[in-house]
Order: structure tokens, then sequence, then C-alpha cells
């Protein structure tokens, strides 16, 4: 097993195991519920974004596999203090990196979010990683519902 292999696996049980921000939020500006019928996961995310446009808070609920909980986990960790433009790029980089098309600049504005580059060699659960992100991207939009196709 490589050492970047081992490294997506212990992200993903941990956050999997202790989920970050899991929990619904009082007062959220935008939710959106995700469904991926795939897998049969489904996640509520919630956000707070103030006058500004900057994402105060962020959180979420739900049940589904590994990858869709500890993506959402990665997710909601990462997009505090981050712009509505900027969390909608760096949707595009992590869809872009879980399917194989990013360039560098893309695993740069992703971060410790790249240790998701592993799901490339399983196609059948990108729509697991990317589930949180199409649901926070829906929430952003206004719709109360997405599914992942
Ligand atoms: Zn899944």
């Amino acid at each position: 097993m490589s050492y970047k292999t081992d490294l997506y696996q212990q992200v993903i049980l941990d956050h999997n195991k202790k989920p970050r921000n899991f929990h619904t939020m009082e007062g959220a500006t935008h939710s959106c519920e995700g469904y991926n019928p795939l897998c049969g996961d489904r996640l509520t995310v919630y956000m707070k974004l103030d006058p500004a446009g900057v994402i105060d808070d962020v959180s979420f609920t739900g049940s589904g596999c590994a990858i869709s909980k500890s993506s959402a986990s990665m997710m909601t960790s990462n997009l505090k203090g981050k712009t509505e433009a900027q969390a909608r790029e760096m949707f595009g980089s992590f869809r872009k990196m879980v399917t194989g098309e990013a360039e560098n600049s893309d695993e740069e504005r992703l971060g410790k979010l790249s240790i998701f580059s592993g799901v490339r060699e399983y196609p059948s659960r990108v729509k697991c990683a990317t589930l949180a992100w199409h649901t926070m991207a829906s929430a952003l939009d206004g719709s109360g519902s997405t599914t992942t196709d």
C-alpha cells in the first residue's frame, strides 16, 4: 500500500468516526438536502453567510458511507471564512481532482482536501465524495434539495 493511499484511508476513517461540524444549525441562511441514489448517501448542509457573502458557519447532518461523510466533514472544516465565490471555486477544483482532471493550481487551492485525489482509483465512489460539495453549491443557489445525477 502506498503512503498516499494509507494516508487517504486514515483520514477517511478518522472523519467518518468523528465527523466535524456534524449538527443542525439554528438560523442558517442557506441549507439543502442532497441525495446520492447510487450509494444511498443523504446529507443536509447548513450555512450561515454574512451580508458580504462570507461563510460564517457551515455544518451538516445525515447518513451515508464513510467517503460521503468524511468528505462532508472535511468540506465543512475548510469552508469557514471563505467567500461564496471561493467556495464555488473549491467545488470546481474538487470535482476536477476526483475525476482526474485537476491541474496543479487546483490541488494547491484544495490544500488538505487534496487527500481525496485517492478517490480517482474508485470511480464508483466519485459521487459519494462530491455529494457534500454538490449540496453546498445547491444551497448557495437557493435549492432545497438536489441529487447527484
Ligand atoms: Zn457513498
